[in-house]
């Protein structure tokens, strides 16, 4: 009844593509052997390796998330070795189901659906490997499934304080670029990404940032499958002009164009707006629980996500939900991927190109859809929402960014 206008896909990815991401891409195919397209993807390179944190190398793939998955092990991970997997979801397990597939031994600690590592327990499990088997531990910055958040430097301490030399291989595709990240300064060694999350261009080309010491385990593989191999993808001689094959032109327009847009807003802004944002979904998903049996699938705040919000209902009353807020408003919500049973969940990407009309736009729809389907909820979300935004833009009206750290509420 309300849906026509703007659709609005507030799911975890793709994200909204911005008008601008989409205005780069709309041209003729370009030429790929010389000229702009070869000066773009250069400069892409350093801008890439800004957003995680490093002044190591990075990859670009053809291919979503799952293809950057089995990049980055392809390069690392053989037949017969052992991995070490810390699930807070569906989407770590499913990258060591990757890993399985090439032949390593996956070993698993599940942390359940809604708690991030505890990095003690890594630590155990480190100290207990005497012979040194584990080569690398696998974990997911955020799992998308549940709006799980992870503490990389808490687990990277735990690594350190086994004296354990296993590479540390971190997830960032739901949030790269929303929720903060430092790749060197966590002590990281191999991060990987995709362009349609917190990145705002539309999948298909995903990203592997390595440092040295990945690099010199990928020296002692005893074979690389050719597409995979990372080592001829950092040489700007050969890759940015030849890329394994045919260039995805079209992408590198639009990356170009979402990296200018994250460059002109700055990271920490980013990351702060994400935050701002966040954290007014908390506060009506809050005071819809007051009263009913919705509750934000992770408790403790600073476990959350600022990019992805995972939120239970009573079986059936998220997919209720979800139609009733396409079909009615023309808003998409995310589906209970992975969880059980998945009718009693949503999810909420809040990821990219996101400000405070659209997550008000989206509350309310929410808000107006559990009034139809008569699902019991407490009142005033949409008032403590704004209350929330109000108080963190404050009175100054001007659009300046305050340049400011990002100030987290809680950890
Ligand atoms: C989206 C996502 C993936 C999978 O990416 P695809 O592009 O769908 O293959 C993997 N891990 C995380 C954390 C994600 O958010």
């Amino acid at each position: 009844m309300f849906a026509n206008g703007l659709p609005y896909l507030a799911i975890p990815g793709p994200s909204v593509m911005p008008d601008r991401v989409m205005r780069a891409m709309h041209r003729a195919a370009p030429n790929i052997y010389t000229g702009e397209l070869h000066d773009i993807t250069h400069g892409l390179i350093p801008d890439l390796k800004a957003v995680a944190g490093t002044r190591h190398d990075v990859a670009i793939y053809i291919g979503n998330g799952h293809g950057v998955w089995e990049a980055a092990l392809s390069n690392v991970i053989g037949e017969g070795d052992t991995v070490l997997v810390l699930a807070t979801g569906r989407f770590c397990v499913g990258w060591g189901e990757m890993a399985d597939g090439l032949g390593a031994n996956v070993e698993t600690i599940d942390f359940g659906m809604s708690n991030a590592v505890d990095p003690a327990q890594v630590e155990a499990a480190l100290k207990a490997d005497n012979e040194g088997k584990i080569k690398a531990v696998m974990t997911v910055l955020v799992d998308t499934s549940t709006g799980v958040l992870n503490d990389i430097k808490g687990i990277r301490g735990a690594i350190d304080a086994a004296g354990h030399d296993a590479l540390f291989m971190v997830d960032c595709i739901a949030s790269m670029g929303c929720d903060e990240f430092h790749m060197d300064d966590w002590g990281v060694d191999i991060a990987v990404a995709a362009s349609q999350k917190g990145l705002m261009t539309p999948p298909g080309i995903g990203f592997v940032w390595f440092n040295g010491k990945a690099d010199a385990v990928r020296g002692d593989m005893k074979r690389v499958s050719r597409y995979w191999d990372w080592r001829p993808r950092t040489s700007a001689e050969e890759y940015y002009q030849y890329f394994n094959g045919t260039a995805p032109t079209h992408h590198i327009y639009g990356l170009r164009e979402a990296l200018d847009m994250i460059k002109e807003e700055g990271l920490s802004n980013v990351w702060a707006r994400h935050e701002g944002l966040a954290r007014a979904i908390w506060a009506a998903a809050d005071a819809w629980g007051a009263d009913g049996p919705l509750e934000i699938n992770v408790a403790e705040p600073s476990q959350r996500s600022r990019a992805v919000t995972s939120v239970k209902l009573g079986e059936g009353q998220g997919d209720a939900l979800r139609e009733w807020c396409e079909n009615k408003m023309g808003v998409t919500l995310g589906i209970g991927l992975g969880r059980a049973p998945a009718s009693a969940y949503f999810r909420l990407g809040h990821m990219g190109h996101v400000n405070g009309h659209m997550v008000m736009g989206f509350l309310g729809t929410i808000d107006a859809g559990l009034k139809a389907l008569g699902i019991p909820h407490g009142k005033g979300a949409l008032e403590a929402a704004s209350a929330v935004l109000a108080d963190l833009a404050g009175a100054d009206t001007s659009r300046a960014n305050t340049d400011k750290p990002v100030e987290k509420c809680c950890g």
